[in-house]
């Protein structure tokens, strides 16, 4: 199947493109991204079928349903990472904890957060396509705390890919910061950066403007790419869990075929629920995505005005720090998919020109078909976290804003599956302060032991090791020795 462009063609790109092109050059025309031309439909046999089959074979089968042009070897090898998961059999296990409300544990992979559940196939096929055309291809990737751990584990010594991973120094938490400078791999460079995340992903932006930077990699051989959700790569693997909820509940004799479902997702730049999205208009029977966020409350405004304006807006910095963003660039899939490419080059056109665009009423009725959404403070997140604590069930900061959602969004009697996309041991300082109702300042390696031994809990030996692991990467610099920096380690 080939993939298109949200903004239209340029005339210099091709107007489509496989999908092995689109995941190495993620970048399409005017600034737009890749999607694929025709979504699949998937019926109620489909659905059938994978009761009794694995996730890796239901993953297999809807990549397939794509028409991707990867053969099943790479496909199979990418799947295989799965088995790295806590349970091999099940990487993101669905949990019921009240009468209709399930959750879909996403974190149970090798950074425990849900960046995983796309990025660790994905790594392993990008890899082998880069390999297999005898290319080589640099990823950069600014990140806030997950991306970045994420990125590194999957791409550790893997051929054809090198990635340099700027975070902000004092700007992710301890255990986000170890699991990047102590990864061990050749192909990898971690640097620290005196500013904000903003600074970080302005310095990127810049980076990428460089002539001087894009003659050195031209000189060296090195191609672009990009390993964030803009990347139809991790989209794709996006879809397969939500299947996996419905199948779950399924099995579990919660739901029976064709009853539908709510799917209530903490979001930040649209990945995970774009995937859920998708998975509905392949037929998988979903009532409603709930799209939960904190006070940076941006999609809350899109999908309930239809206007998305960032003018004078300011990132305000939360204890769901995954979720702090203002520009959130999968949505631009959705109007896509229901505005077609002209009218999205308009509205985006309008975003980057103006800071902020405005649906017509016809087209806000749409996304409100599918979509509902809604937002909450840290204090109504740190209360969540304690309630759910009393009943029996912990769960970290970004999953406790969908409780929100939950409450007030729902108007029909159906069940809720909501995403857990962190552990708690990512943000054990934060889950602290709501089990002991206290604002003190906890550092990680305090926070994880109390916690541990609050509640009983076995702290995962990845989290562990990372206290006594070498820092590999310890160069934090200023944001004009940048591009320096790079070209040293190329
Ligand atoms: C990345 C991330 C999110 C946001 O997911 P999107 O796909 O960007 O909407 C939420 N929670 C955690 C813990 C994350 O790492």
């Amino acid at each position: 199947m080939s993939f298109i462009e949200t903004r239209g063609n340029d005339g210099i790109r091709a107007k489509e493109v496989e999908f092995s092109d689109a995941i190495l050059n993620p970048s399409s025309s005017f600034g737009g991204l890749y999607v694929p031309k025709e979504i699949p439909i998937l019926g109620s046999e489909f659905i059938t079928k994978h009761l009794n089959t694995s996730y890796k074979e239901l993953a297999y089968d809807i990549l397939k349903a794509f028409k991707i042009d990867i053969d099943d070897d790479t496909i199979n090898e990418a799947l295989n990472l799965y088995d790295h998961f806590d349970d091999k059999s099940n990487p993101s296990p669905v949990v019921k904890i009240k009468d209709d409300l399930f959750v879909n544990e996403q974190y149970h992979g090798p950074t425990r957060a849900f960046k995983d559940m796309a990025l660790q196939p994905f790594g392993s096929i990008l890899s082998a396509i880069a390999k297999r055309r005898g290319e080589e291809y640099l990823i950069l990737a600014a990140t806030s705390g997950d991306t970045g751990p994420a990125a590194l584990n999957t791409f550790k010594n893997k051929e054809g890919i090198k990635v340099v991973c700027l975070y902000p120094d004092g700007g992710t938490s301890d255990v986000q910061r170890l699991q990047m400078v102590t990864e061990n791999g050749k192909n990898l460079k971690v640097i620290g950066i005196n500013g904000n995340f903003d600074d970080a992903q302005n310095a990127l932006k810049n980076l990428l403007a460089s002539q001087s930077f894009k003659d050195e990699l031209q000189k060296d051989g090195i191609k672009l790419s990009a390993a964030n959700s803009v990347n139809f790569g991790r989209i794709i693997f996006q879809i397969v869990y939500h299947f996996q909820s419905y199948l779950e509940l399924l099995r579990q004799n919660e739901i029976t075929l064709g009853e539908k479902i709510y799917i209530n997702v903490p979001s930040g730049n649209f990945g995970n629920v774009l995937g859920a999205y998708y998975a509905q208009k392949m037929g998988l029977p979903i009532e409603k995505m709930l799209v939960a966020s904190n006070e940076n409350n941006i999609l809350t405004q899109w999908l309930t005005l239809g206007i998305y304006d960032i003018r004078g807006k300011e990132l305000k910095l939360t204890k769901s720090p995954a979720m702090d963003i203002l520009k959130s660039s999968n949505i631009e899939r959705v109007i896509y998919d229901i505005c077609g490419a002209f009218r999205t080059k308009e509205l985006m056109d309008s975003l980057n020109e103006k800071g902020y665009f405005e649906h017509t009423s016809a087209e806000l009725e749409v996304l409100k078909q599918h979509f509902s959404a809604t937002f909450s403070d840290d204090s109504y997140g740190l209360k969540t976290i304690k309630s759910f604590v009393d009943n029996g069930y912990l769960m970290d900061p970004h999953t406790a804003t969908c409780i929100k959602a939950y409450d007030t969004l729902k108007t029909k009697n159906l069940k809720t599956v909501i995403y857990s996309t962190a552990e708690w041991t990512k943000f054990s300082p934060t889950v602290l302060n709501a089990l002991n109702e206290d604002e003190v300042n906890y550092s990680d390696e305090v926070a994880l032991k109390e916690i541990a031994s609050k509640l009983d809990l076995e702290i995962p030996t990845s989290i562990n090791e990372l206290f006594n692991s070498e820092v590999l990467h310890d160069k934090i610099i200023d944001i004009e020795n940048l591009e320096n920096e790079i070209i040293s380690f190329l």
